[in-house]
């Protein structure tokens, strides 16, 4: 039994805490509140994770928090408000691992349904060069290099997804 969120929608203005009607945009019926005359969108949220290579391994965390805590992730998080995908890559790399990352080239994108946020893109990049002692930190409660052989199974879809890609950049596809 699903004991997690309700699926995500606008109900109020998080400006005035108005209740939202429904009004069309020309575009088609949106959430809209009159007073503020602003209407609400449902848009996949920007993501950004990380490929961060030592030898034959990549690096992966174990969630220490929901949605699917226990499990693992690349690391990554949330693009904030005021920082480019780029920023916001290193950023939570740093967060979560404690590594300074440099030189990030983008290796693709995908995009996830989610009951959380509605929908979540999450850009993928390898990370060219890294420094540090890699500790599980905020968010992470562990973390490993693994080859290819001994990867744990994934969280989020949109990572599978940009690990196939990253296999095949890496001419690695088909190796089990
Ligand atoms: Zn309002």
């Amino acid at each position: 039994m699903y004991s997690g969120p309700e699926p995500f929608q606008w109900n109020y203005c998080p400006i005035c805490g108005g209740k939202l009607e429904t009004r069309d945009d020309g575009q088609g019926d949106r959430p809209h509140c009159v007073p503020c005359r602003r209407f609400y969108y449902s848009n996949p949220i920007p993501a950004a994770c990380c490929f961060v290579r030592q030898g034959d391994g990549l690096l992966f965390v174990q969630r220490a928090v929901e949605p699917c805590k226990g499990l693992w992730t690349l690391p990554g998080g949330f693009v904030e408000l005021g920082e480019t995908t780029e920023e916001a890559a290193l950023r939570e790399l740093e967060e979560e691992t404690g590594l300074t990352g440099r030189g990030l080239r983008l290796i693709g994108a995908s995009t996830q349904q989610s009951r959380y946020s509605g929908a979540v893109t999450v850009l993928g990049y390898l990370v060219e060069g890294w420094q540090g002692e890699p500790v599980p930190k905020t968010d992470a409660m562990a973390l490993d290099f693994f080859d290819h052989q001994s990867r744990p199974p994934l969280a989020f879809q949109a990572h599978r997804e940009l690990l196939a890609t990253f296999d095949a950049l890496m001419g690695r596809a088909g190796i089990t």
